[in-house]
């Protein structure tokens, strides 16, 4: 096989927190355990925010501190304040994440501040996250297009990146948060990105809304992109377009990347298995393709 590509599982949070029906602990648990048993070596947790705020992400802190990890796997859970970031620190996780957007009205709405308010807010956050240790994974929204702004503007996906890493964030993952980009153009962003930093700290983080996202991540490749966001069964949806699919689907890359001689790490079969499963807990059918199609000719 050619090179490693990292896949990020998402599910636990970016999925969850868009889907109606709530997990339990023990099942977000139990499906912890099962990504890391299909061999998932990234993967969120939840979120440290207010049960209020999102309620499917009620019961981070047991999740997180009832879970034990094999030292290749590294967790993350998103922490949108010091308050969240404080939570953190009760349990042993080694990597927490900040999110912003490269649209003022969108932050406006999702995070109820302006871009640079987010970052004020962000580096206490970082700061203390290194003292203790802890690694942190920068969010970027709407790198493409806003559902208020319309396009966005590539000079600020590239200066927003750059602000990210200067920040302190070791990674950061180009999100098409509505799943509105095409191949062209996110080929464009990719090309312009790494003019100014190695894409081995750049993430692709696509959505299905328009069913580009696999598309969108085989051009990612081509730009030398090697970091992905999905999430288990595609899981998810999109908090503007109701109804839409939402984040690509983990089995849907890795039957993908597998094909085209790429390795995961991740074990496909038991990658469809768990999707068929959280299906029934969700109770609906997800809108992976690979777990869906037919079992007699398609690897696991
Ligand atoms: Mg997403």
């Amino acid at each position: 096989m050619k090179s490693k590509i990292q896949i990020v599982e998402v599910c636990l949070r970016d999925g969850l927190q868009n889907e109606k029906q709530q997990l339990s602990i023990q099942q977000k648990k139990d499906l912890a355990k099962k990504l890391i048993a299909a061999g998932v070596s990234r993967l969120e947790l939840g979120a440290f925010v207010r049960p209020v705020v999102i309620p499917q992400m009620t019961g981070t802190l047991q999740v997180v501190s009832g879970l034990r990890w094999p030292p290749n796997v590294i967790p993350s859970v998103l922490v949108p304040n010091l308050n969240g970031l404080e939570q953190a620190l009760q349990t042993n996780i080694p990597e927490v994440a900040v999110f912003t957007a490269c649209s003022e009205t969108f932050n406006q709405k999702n995070i109820n501040c302006s871009i640079d308010e987010s970052f004020q807010r962000f580096a206490p956050v970082v700061k203390l996250a290194k003292k203790n240790k802890i690694r942190v994974r920068g969010y970027l929204s709407t790198c493409f297009f806003c559902p208020f702004e319309g396009l966005i503007s590539e000079r600020k996906v590239v200066d927003l990146t750059l602000r990210l890493l200067e920040l302190g964030c070791f990674e950061v993952s180009i999100g098409d948060t509505i799943g509105a980009a095409g191949p062209s153009h996110v080929q464009s962003v990719f090309r312009k990105i790494k003019r100014e930093v190695s894409l081995k700290k750049i993430a692709g983080h696509f959505h299905d809304t328009r069913g580009t996202a696999l598309t969108n991540i085989y051009a990612s490749l081509q730009q030398g992109v090697e970091i992905f966001d999905s999430s288990l069964g595609g899981l998810g949806g999109c908090p503007f377009a109701p109804g839409s699919s939402g984040n690509v689907a983990t089995e849907d890359v890795v039957f993908m990347l597998h094909e085209m001689g790429l390795s995961t790490g991740l074990d496909l079969r038991l990658l469809n298995k768990t999707s068929l499963e959280i299906s029934k807990w969700m109770h609906k059918k997800l809108p992976a393709k690979v777990s869906n199609a037919p079992k007699h000719w398609t690897q696991g």
